[in-house]
């Protein structure tokens, strides 16, 4: 029997993606080469890193076309919006077994292949209030 080592997880926690989003993302996506538009982009931001200690949460936002490209990521802090995006290469682990790790360059914690979701859903929306009229 093959030793069953601990499951580790995703962080998971999720949060919406504002329409100052999109166009931020989609405005750093144009180039020549590529149209990209909003069914392009991820629908829910999810932080697929390993679960952190840290505040910032990283959701991939795009995934760039092209044979080098990366992945434009976005930013957010718990209780926040996304305040940031950046365009980073993807994480070259699992590339020469064709099966590559679907993080970015430099994550922190193991590679999306070890990481299993959380067996809860991590909801961090913020939630609103809505008046029923
Ligand atoms: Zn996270
Ligand atoms: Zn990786």
């Amino acid at each position: 029997m093959p030793v069953r080592r601990a499951q580790r997880f995703i962080c998971g926690r999720r949060t919406l993606v504002p329409d100052a989003l999109v166009r931020t993302v989609l405005s750093l996506a144009a180039d020549d080469a590529y149209a990209y538009t909003r069914e392009d982009m991820f629908a829910t931001l999810v932080c697929t890193i390993e679960v952190h200690k840290g505040p910032v949460h990283y959701g991939a936002a795009l995934n760039l076309r092209g044979p080098e490209a990366g992945t434009l990521w976005a930013l957010w802090r718990d209780g926040g919006g996304p305040s940031a995006v950046l365009e980073i290469p993807d994480c070259p682990a699992g590339r020469e077994v064709d099966s590559p790790c679907s993080e970015f360059e430099g994550h922190s914690g193991g590679h999306s292949w070890e990481l299993d979701d959380p067996p809860r859903i991590a909801t961090a929306f913020p939630l609103r209030r809505q008046a029923w009229t």
